[in-house]
């Protein structure tokens, strides 16, 4: 199966590279044209930075177009549970970036086609200290709790623990929220390549030399936005330390009679996921836990124990169906944190070089929220929450 396919990758029209001419002299350049990219190129270029953003293969290529689309303000972990393993600080700097999030995809919504629908969220328990944080969340975030058997849908077979509602989040086309950012921060001047894979990152003199197919680009700040290929592209590169990949697999299946589950759906501590698209076909992905070691990689072609899992969760979640067509499988690569916390900020003992990865399995939710904080502090010098600080593993 080709690496290079998702759902909405194969939906996406051909067209040509983007090859804009690079400015004579940029103030940043972004490495990696995913979410967490595309959205600081946007914000910086908005600000009256000349951006320039490098990308090895095309838009999305990444995890950025290969993902459920679940726009969720709390990951994995939720409020209570981050708040109590890593404190209050922490467990708010990770709402504040979900929050602001779903406000930025909201306003590109109201001018762009991209296929938001504020559908609210529903994550549903499977074990009852799973429904014990998620019933604390609810109390510290005026969130709803509903008890079990009582969930939107009646929750899904073998979930029924109980369910939160997040009614702020929603659902996007990934891709076209891709392309609508990328659209709006070249309007702002941003200059984006693709095809062009940054092999090298150096300090020279007072800036910072990128290297990328045959070219050299200079400018005195870089950001690495290059999901787990940020390690290799360090300097001084801790590397796989500091940034491990973690498959990701999903597929898309035609169920007859069509399901109605009217709300995305995060289960086992998101360990299982659900998502039903306007014309009735489903997208399901999950099951990572069933093969750990083997789904530590970069591979992006789906394979093995995880596939079988998540058909068994398609016949699991679909008992009544008479009929079930798996039209599509994909895979992706996320970058996980050892302390599952993401890196935004510079990176130690070298001036004017930063990170913005490290999104785990929620850049969606949080990537944008982040990206403007950083776009903030540099631009104006915003102060950044320092528990996502890179310098924490220096
Ligand atoms: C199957 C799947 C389902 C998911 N579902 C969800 C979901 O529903 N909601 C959610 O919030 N999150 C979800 N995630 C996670 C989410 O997709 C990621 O957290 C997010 O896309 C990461 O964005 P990013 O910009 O950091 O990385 P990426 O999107 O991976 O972008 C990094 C980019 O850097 C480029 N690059 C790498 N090396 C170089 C180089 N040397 N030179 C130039 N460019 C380079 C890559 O080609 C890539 O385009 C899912 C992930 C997967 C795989």
């Amino acid at each position: 199966m080709p690496a290079r396919r998702s759902w909405w990758l194969d939906r996406s029209a051909p067209r040509p590279p983007l090859q804009d001419a690079a400015p004579h002299a940029p103030d940043l350049i972004v490495v990696g044209g995913g979410i967490a990219g595309v959205g600081l190129a946007r914000d910086l270029a908005r600000a009256g930075a000349r951006v320039l953003l490098v990308e090895g293969r095309r838009l999305g290529e990444g995890a950025s177009g290969r993902n459920a689309g679940f726009v969720l303000a709390e990951g994995a972990q939720c409020y209570a549970a981050v708040a109590r393993e890593q404190g209050r600080a922490t467990a708010d700097a990770l709402r504040e970036a979900g929050l602001a999030t779903r406000a930025v995809i909201e306003a590109v919504a109201g001018r762009q086609e991209i296929g938001w629908q504020r559908t609210g969220s529903l994550r549903l328990a499977a074990s009852a200290a799973e429904a014990a944080d998620l019933r604390a969340c609810a109390r510290l975030l005026g969130l709803r709790w509903h008890a079990p058997g009582a969930e939107p849908g009646a929750g899904l077979p073998g979930t029924r623990r109980g369910g939160l509602v997040d009614p702020g989040d929603g659902v996007v086309d990934p891709l076209a929220l891709l392309a609508a950012l990328a659209q709006e921060a070249r309007a702002a001047g941003a200059v984006f390549r693709e095809e062009a894979p940054v092999t090298e990152v150096a300090r020279h003199g007072n800036r910072w030399r990128v290297r990328a197919a045959g070219a050299a680009f200079e400018a005195p700040r870089v950001v690495l936005a290059a999901s787990v290929a940020t390690g290799d592209l360090l300097p001084a590169a801790p590397g796989g330390a500091l940034l491990e990949p973690h498959r990701a697999q999903m597929l898309a299946a035609r169920v007859e009679p069509a399901p109605t589950f009217p709300l995305p759906v995060y289960a086992r501590d998101g360990h299982d996921y659900l998502r039903v698209l306007a014309n009735g076909t489903l997208l399901l992905g999950g099951c990572r836990d069933v093969d750990p070691e083997g789904e530590r990689t970069r591979s992006e072609i789906p394979a093995g124990a995880v596939q079988a899992a998540l058909d068994d969760l398609l016949l699991r979640w679909t008992p009544d169906a008479s009929r079930r067509t798996v039209l599509l499988r994909w895979a992706g690569t996320m970058a996980f944190t050892p302390d599952g916390l993401p890196l935004v900020g510079p990176w130690p003992d070298a001036p004017g070089l930063y990170l913005l990865t490290g999104l785990m399995g929620h850049g969606m939710g949080w990537g944008l929220g982040l990206a403007r904080g950083l776009a903030a502090a540099l631009t104006s010098g915003a102060l950044l929450p320092p528990t996502f600080l890179p310098g924490r593993f220096a």
